[in-house]
């Protein structure tokens, strides 16, 4: 059984110890410790990295596992048995996830506290961590909550663990119901939060330096709160300078302004588009009279005594295309074949109703020979992201139209 350092001095970042088991976890080796400073992923709370050391040798220590009444070690190379060591937890980390951590346990107070809305689970990620609470919450209950929690963190109280037999816990105000049996570890923020949790923690609420909400979203009929703490709030608030500095230098306004800014500049995109999809329409009348005047009279490509149109057409995207081809296709008897100007080809087959060629045939013909993807019906069909060159598709498409032509008039 390891004896765990951290339950008692969770400071502790430089201790000895010897080594009791040696194995490989993972494909890695690892070892087993009569005791250790070095906390394992458990309860939300990833693990601790660091060092051991002995007289011969030093080696990483890369991850650590919590496997009952063990910690394993992974090491990035074997140790020997009974080897003495000297271990050395990275503390940078360390002290961040005990900021995290702790933060969490004010955090979730203050949402019992004050809306008596629980915490129903905790994950410290590699920049940001979540508590899931059990019902949705407003900005208005957030903003409440954090300025609760920095209040507790401002007057820098007393962060104190202790252990208690389980009917001693049955009698005292926990937060939240204990996981485990037997002895329980409680961790006690002074006249605040009293929760039984096995993590690591700062000895006073001063160390957390500040709490910050970022993001909530709806989850599991309950909200998840994004937060961060000490470092890590800093890194969300330089995060967060750099978009907005660079969105109010873009658009020439205060930071206050931007909302207001970004919503006006949405109802002109929409305008925009409105009067730009006239203009198209009008243009592409003309441009579908301009083909259909230039059109020939095919019958072999047509099956009939319509015009046979294949163009390719400069300056119009995909949708304009089509909009032409049905243009052609209502006014005159007609077959059209329309592709953009440059590749990848967006491409659109169209035939007037008194006319049997089959324009998804045509289409997926050419898709066949030039790639790209695409689909439709007998009287229209659409396609994109086709290879090759205007000339070869061109030609293509012609034959594929008298292919068609000749297969519905036999
Ligand atoms: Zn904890």
């Amino acid at each position: 059984m390891t004896s765990r350092i951290y339950y008692t001095d969770p400071y502790c970042r430089r201790f000895d110890a010897v080594v009791t088991k040696t194995f490989e976890h993972d494909g890695h080796p690892a070892v087993l410790l009569d005791r250790t400073a070095f906390y394992p992923s458990s309860g939300g709370q990833p693990f601790d990295v660091g060092r051991l050391t002995s007289a011969e040798d030093a080696v990483d220590v890369i991850d650590a596992v919590d496997a009952e009444d063990e910690v394993l070690h992974v090491l990035s190379a074997p140790l020997p048995e009974r080897t003495a060591v000297h271990g050395e937890v990275a503390w940078d980390r360390r002290f961040d996830h005990m900021q995290q951590h702790t933060g969490q346990h004010v955090l979730s107070a203050a949402f019992d506290r004050l809306f008596d809305n629980r915490t129903v689970s905790f994950h410290m990620g590699a920049d940001l961590s979540t508590i899931d609470l059990a019902r949705d919450v407003s900005w208005d209950q957030i903003a409440r909550a954090e300025a609760e929690a920095n209040r507790i963190i401002w007057e820098d109280r007393e962060v104190s663990i202790r252990f208690v037999s389980p009917d001693e816990a049955a009698a005292l105000p926990l937060r939240k119901e204990p996981a485990r049996t037997g002895v329980l570890r409680l961790i006690d923020v002074k006249d605040f939060d009293l929760s039984a949790c096995g993590g690591t923690h700062v000895a006073r609420t001063g160390a957390i330096g500040a709490i910050v909400v970022p993001a909530v979203e709806k989850f599991k009929g309950g909200a998840r709160v994004t937060f961060a703490c000490g470092g890590r709030a800093l890194r969300v608030f330089r995060a967060l300078r750099e978009a907005v500095s660079g969105s109010v230098r873009a658009l020439s306004v205060l930071p206050h302004e931007l909302p207001g800014a970004i919503e006006r500049m949405q109802v002109e995109a929409k305008e925009l588009r409105r009067a730009i999809k006239k203009f198209q329409e009008s243009l592409a009348a003309q441009e579908a009279a301009r083909l259909v005047e230039a059109g020939e009279t095919a019958a072999g490509e047509t099956g009939g005594a319509g015009r046979v149109v294949v163009e390719a057409l400069d300056g119009w995207d995909a949708n304009g295309l089509k909009i032409i081809a049905s243009e052609i296709t209502q006014r005159s008897s007609a077959v059209v074949v329309l592709l953009s100007a440059a590749a990848p080809f967006a491409v659109v087959v169209a035939r007037s109703r008194d006319l049997a060629v089959d324009s998804q045939a045509v289409l997926r013909g050419l898709i066949d020979r030039f790639g790209g993807r695409g689909g439709g019906k007998p009287d229209l069909a659409q396609g994109g992201g086709l290879g090759g060159s205007v000339a070869d598709i061109r030609s293509a498409a012609r034959e594929l139209l008298r292919g068609s032509a000749r297969a519905s008039n036999p």
